[in-house]
């Protein structure tokens, strides 16, 4: 058996096994998207999601395809006209350019891959409706502290927040209060199949969808916040959905629920400390050397000489790590810290990068 410490998919959370074999033994993945059966799940799915990540009573929890898709239905849905975005790497890019590809002008703050910003200088226009934000920089391994999110919103009180957890829930407690919008995928920290996306909305950016569409802009068609409503009010989702993801999801979130969201958060730190300890010890390097940004969920790592021997070498010890993430390709890896990793796994990964280390220097 591999183990997989790829950033997404990554590590399957080990009782997904069981839950599918009852999920079939159970025929959900039979049912009607419009049976009480199928409502129940949703239920129970947003109910424990709900509780896990203190998402407030009146923020709406809909189900989509993707995390991609969640940058395109809250571009759609709460721009008028003018985006402004926060990029320092792949992802919060491609959600520059998703706005750009909508027609939405937009603005940004660039830095260089592996940065993070100067937020105490920001200066986001005034005319911007929409702020985009990446937590955490799958690319590059940066993460953002949630005190800069609770500025931004502070000082744009009137613009909406949007913000992209794909690679840092549930590892991170939001406070809702500074956020608009939030979404992830489920492939990464909830180590679940692909296949699914959460949204995550406030009435505020749910107020501006009706907006737009009482001026008769287009807001999409069968995923528009409009009818994602329609069907969330009655528990249920617009197309036939993801059911096994939506039900896998219920399950490991009741049981991060059980575990408590505190106890995951400590454990990730744990393990975090020990990778970062370990490769001290190497002749690798961290991308972000600045420890008030590094995330604790991705771990960039510079290799001398190139990655590609050493994941080799660790493909041979049923050990998949992820390559650098486009140009950093040949130069750098990536390393998943997510939940359903042990610290024993991550023990192993290390003792293991330790040895090849040696035997190469
Ligand atoms: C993986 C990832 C995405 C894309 O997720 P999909 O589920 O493939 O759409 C977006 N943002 C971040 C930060 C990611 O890590």
């Amino acid at each position: 058996m591999k183990t997989f410490f790829s950033v997404g998919p990554s590590k399957i959370y080990p009782k997904v096994y069981d839950w599918i074999k009852i999920a079939l033994d159970d025929q959900i993945l039979s049912i009607s998207h419009r049976s009480a059966d199928f409502e129940k799940i949703y239920i129970k799915t947003a109910t424990n999601i709900r509780k896990l990540l203190s998402i407030p009573k009146n923020y709406r929890i809909y189900f989509l395809s993707s995390a991609t898709e969640g940058m395109e239905r809250i571009l759609q849905n709460t721009v008028e006209k003018n985006s402004f975005h926060f990029v320092n790497g792949a992802f919060s890019k491609r959600f520059y350019e998703i706005a750009n590809e909508l027609n939405k002008n937009t603005d940004k703050i660039e830095v260089a891959f592996g940065s993070s910003f100067d937020f105490e200088n920001q200066n986001i226009p005034k005319k911007s409706e929409l702020v985009c934000l990446t937590h955490n920089e799958t690319s590059t391994g940066v993460m953002i502290d949630e005190s800069h999110i609770e500025n931004i919103k502070n000082k744009n009180p009137n613009k909406l927040i949007v913000v992209d957890a794909v690679s840092s829930a549930p590892y991170i407690k939001f406070n809702f209060k500074n956020i608009d919008a939030l979404f992830f995928s489920v492939q990464k920290g909830f180590g679940i199949p692909s296949g699914l996306g959460v949204l995550i909305l406030s009435e505020q950016a749910f107020e501006k969808s009706k907006y737009l569409e009482s001026k008769n802009l287009s807001c999409g068609s069968y995923h528009s916040f409009k009818t994602l409503e329609k069907y969330y009010l009655k528990n249920q989702t617009p197309e036939t959905p993801n059911i096994l993801d939506i039900y896998l999801l219920g399950k490991v979130a009741e049981d991060m629920n059980k575990k408590g969201l505190d106890k995951i958060r400590r454990e990730t730190e744990v393990k975090s400390e020990v990778i970062v300890k370990s490769i001290k010890n190497t002749s690798y390097s961290y991308l972000v050397s600045d420890l008030s940004f590094q995330s604790k969920t991705v771990h960039v790592l510079k290799i001398p000489n190139g990655s590609e021997k050493l994941i080799k070498k660790l493909q041979k010890q049923n050990i998949v790590v992820s390559t650098g993430y486009g140009n950093m390709k040949k130069d750098y890896i990536r390393i998943a810290n997510f939940p359903a990793h042990t610290k024993e796994e991550i023990e192993k990964l290390c003792s293991v990068i330790l040895e090849i280390n040696k035997k190469t220097t």
